[in-house]
């Protein structure tokens, strides 16, 4: 019993670190390439409580993962990874949407030092309104402000 549900929770936490490598090189290398058409709406502008061409990645995402929930009824593994992969979705939603971008009328400002790192990191990720030259492309992991400062600046001014 105990077992069952130390490896449930083996895959819902390397489901949680696997998603944040693999949503990084999807922002990275589809949403700033060939997905541009749809995230540049998240660049440019963006207004709270307005809907984004770039949500249709959250549609999809979210589409993907009821599929795979449907399939996980059969194999149990499998709906574990698709629980991973909602909470995912869910810390995501809260930190970018609601905290950084505020896109729900919440007063919270954390003093938490990782917090306060992710969203000004999220910040410099916005400094560049291109798609290319981008900086910190990761949601639950930001690498140290002062890098990516320093990457910032080899990359040239800003357009
Ligand atoms: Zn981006
Ligand atoms: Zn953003």
């Amino acid at each position: 019993m105990t077992f069952l549900i130390l490896s449930r929770l083996l895959i819902v936490v390397v489901t949680l670190l696997v998603m944040e490598v693999a949503v990084t090189l999807f922002h990275r290398h589809v949403m700033h390439g060939f997905g541009w058409g749809w995230h540049a709406s998240h660049h440019h502008g963006g207004r709270a409580l307005a809907w984004e061409k770039n949500d249709l990645y959250a549609v999809v995402f979210a589409a993907a993962t009821i599929l795979l929930f449907a399939l996980g009824d059969k194999h149990a593994p499998l709906w574990w990874v698709a629980f991973g992969i909602t909470l995912y979705g869910l810390l995501y939603g809260i930190l970018h949407d609601v905290l950084i971008h505020r896109r729900l009328p919440l007063k919270w400002k954390p003093r938490n030092v990782y917090l306060q790192r992710l969203i000004k990191a999220h910040y410099l990720h916005h400094a560049v309104k291109t798609r290319e030259n981008g900086v910190s492309f990761g949601f639950l992991y930001a690498p140290p402000l002062d890098d990516i400062r320093e990457e910032l600046r080899r990359n040239g001014p800003r357009r």
